[in-house]
């Protein structure tokens, strides 16, 4: 199964991705999780895309439509994919064609994951995982049990994401608006767009995307 995650940052793409990942058996995919390890390895690419990303903006297609090439043609992409968080412009769209096109792949689903902005600013200012099991969790909406103790695994450490601060999220908002929404049509015109309510609490949303996944 090869399946778009499309929705605007904190609508929910990365955890439902991880979710699908172990029921579909399909790899989950995120070009940011991708771009945040090139950084942290100071890398080439992590140096480009640390300025950009730090502002809200988009890292240039060139860089991500090479990374996700090279992604898809790992060997735990044979039984499909969940891409997450690409494509987020119309020529990545369009390159993501060609690249599946030539490999005689094709898409089952694109879903969308439909969430009000206001309710987007609180839940991504308010998010921080674990840093050592990946825990996720969210000041207001789901705290650890314990204040500052990983309810999995015990650890004391967390992260925010430096792209999580309110003014930067005002950013990743716009370029969702101007840069990626612009590709929802693409997918519409060829019959592959299904929307999900991603206001829903987590297992409901879950239980949506499954049912659509379902009968793909
Ligand atoms: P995410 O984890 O998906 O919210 O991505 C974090 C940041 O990484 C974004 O705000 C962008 O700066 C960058 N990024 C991730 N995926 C892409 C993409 N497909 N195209 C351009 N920039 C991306």
């Amino acid at each position: 199964m090869n399946l778009i995650l499309l929705g605007p940052p904190g609508a929910g793409k990365g955890t439902q991705a991880k979710i699908l990942q172990d029921r579909y058996g399909v790899a989950q995919i995120s070009t940011g999780d991708m771009l945040r390890a090139e950084v942290k390895a100071g890398t080439e690419i992590g140096l480009k895309a640390k300025s950009v990303m730090d502002a809200g903006g988009l890292v240039s297609d060139e860089i991500i439509i090479a990374m996700l090439a090279n992604r898809i043609a790992q060997p735990d992409c044979v039984r499909g994919f969940i891409l997450d968080g690409f494509p987020r412009t119309v020529p990545q769209a369009s390159a993501l064609d060609d690249m599946l096109g030539g490999k005689g792949l094709h898409l089952d689903a694109v879903i969308e994951l439909r969430v009000d902005d206001a309710a987007l600013t609180e839940r991504i200012a308010g998010r921080f995982t674990c840093a050592k099991c990946g825990a996720g969790y969210h000041d207001s909406f789901h705290p650890t049990a314990v204040a500052g103790v990983c309810d999995k695994c015990g650890s004391t450490e967390f992260i925010r994401r430096a792209d999580d601060k309110r003014e930067t999220v005002a950013a990743r908002l716009k370029a969702y608006h101007t840069q990626t929404a612009p590709i929802l049509p693409h997918y519409a015109g060829l019959g592959r767009l299904r929307t999900v309510d991603g206001m829903a609490d987590m297992a409901e949303v879950t239980r949506h995307l499954t049912e659509v996944l379902d009968h793909v």
